[in-house]
């Protein structure tokens, strides 16, 4: 075991690894083979589980209605639920630290408390046609202040839950004034005048969460519903990425080990040539550098964790979370693509996990940063703070 592991991490690592075996992976062939969706009342049965467990409120504080948990024990949670595939780990909805330390009172009442509840659902809208890689620089939305009110106009891209969401983050610049260009976070109910849904297109994984594209056409909004000040909306998408950058690698984390654990099962039972497979030696060195590379992984996942809850500095953090969601999304790519060898041609049949794997762990590579980008990042990191301020 982990030498840092905590008695109360174990004892959601129990807890969570159970509901994912026992509600959610139960159910993944039928949402593959039925566009990612599952019955109406085992949906809700997730979302109620989900809830009673207090999913929605791990990170936040006891005292704003959450759980208080600490990131290393929202990582351990997060890599249990990454065991299932179709995304069937997404039924409840998320709050995030930042959001309980920078929501007013009144967007705490209107938008904190339902995600808590689970009466309502977030999305986020960031990435643009032209603005994804490049969201600081590139973004054309933009938000214009008129008395109490803001206009929204822009395209978004990629809206990840949005066919699911009651209201969207979204990100925009100031259009005049003294803030004019600088980036700010907004909360754009979906149901509002000049929303415009434009095309859901189809993506290789098989999820009932849609990622869509829309349009803003001169959407007003209370301008109350700007989240912090103007400008400073870069700053709470950065503690976005942060959390889901650890997330992803998370849930790679525990992708990588549903993985290695069917294809090991598989090599033990599956004969050919008169031999189990798992006696020849390309398979078991496949399973072997699949266990290196996770075994790795997850320390560097864990440690990072601990940095976070250790208050290490946050440019210093920002590093190290895209370390580790490279490192682990790649990781788990590669042991996916080893999980399909070794299933041979079952592998390939949409039923089995490694193929399902195969596919869903490549939009990790790509959102939230693509690799390239976390490399740009590491090697910046790397030359303005120095090797040690990155491995320590
Ligand atoms: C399934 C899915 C869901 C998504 N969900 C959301 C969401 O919910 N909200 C949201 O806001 N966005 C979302 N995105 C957008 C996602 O974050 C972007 O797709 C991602 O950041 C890459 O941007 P891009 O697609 O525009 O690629 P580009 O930026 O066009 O990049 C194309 C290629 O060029 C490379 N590249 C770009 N710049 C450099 C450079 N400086 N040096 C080296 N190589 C470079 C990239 O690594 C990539 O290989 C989602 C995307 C997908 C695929």
């Amino acid at each position: 075991m982990y030498s840092g592991m905590t008695p109360k991490a174990f004892d959601w690592q129990k807890k969570i690894r159970k509901f994912v075996k026992d509600e959610l992976i139960p159910w993944e062939v039928h949402a593959e083979m039925n566009q990612g969706e599952l019955p109406e009342e085992i949906e809700k049965k997730h979302r109620k589980i989900a809830l009673t467990f207090g999913l929605s409120g791990m990170g936040i504080p006891k005292e704003s209605g959450g759980l208080g948990l600490s990131m290393f024990e929202q990582m351990i949670i997060w890599e249990q639920l990454g065991k299932v595939t179709n995304a069937l780990c997404w039924c409840f909805p998320e709050v995030q630290d930042w959001m309980a330390n920078h929501f007013t009172d009144y967007q705490k009442d209107n938008y904190l408390k339902p995600l808590l509840e689970g009466s309502k659902r977030e999305c986020y809208a960031i990435s643009e046609k032209g603005a994804a890689s490049d969201v600081e620089g590139s973004i054309q939305s933009t938000a214009e202040k008129k008395e109490n009110q803001y206009i929204i106009n822009g395209e978004k891209w990629y809206i990840t839950s949005a066919n699911k969401a009651d209201f969207f983050f979204l990100q925009a610049k100031i259009k005049s004034g003294l803030n004019k260009d600088k980036h700010s976070l907004f909360i754009v109910d979906k149901n509002l005048e000049g929303i415009e849904h434009i095309d859901t297109p189809l993506f290789s994984h098989t999820y009932s969460h849609h990622h869509s594209i829309y349009r803003f056409n001169n959407v007003s909004i209370p301008s109350k519903n700007i989240i912090g000040d103007e400008g400073i909306g870069m700053d709470y998408t950065h503690s976005w990425f942060r959390h889901e950058r650890l997330g992803i690698a998370a849930r790679c984390c525990g992708a990588a080990e549903r993985l290695i654990e069917e294809a090991t099962v598989f090599a033990k039972e599956r004969e050919s040539f008169g031999e189990k497979i798992s006696n020849y030696q390309a398979i078991q060195f496949m399973l072997a550098d699949s266990v290196n590379d996770l075994a790795a992984a997850r320390l560097m996942l864990y440690e990072i964790c601990k940095a976070h809850d250790a208050n290490q500095d946050v440019k210093i953090l920002h590093g190290k979370c895209s370390m580790v969601k490279l490192y682990a999304s790649e990781m788990a790519n590669r042991i996916a693509d080893r999980a399909v060898q070794i299933f041979g041609g079952r592998g390939y049949m949409r039923e089995n996990v490694a193929e399902r794997y195969y596919r869903e762990l490549r939009a990790d590579r790509i959102w939230e940063g693509t690799s390239e980008i976390h490399r740009i990042i590491i090697a910046n990191s790397l030359y303005k703070r120095g090797l040690q301020s990155l491995i320590e």
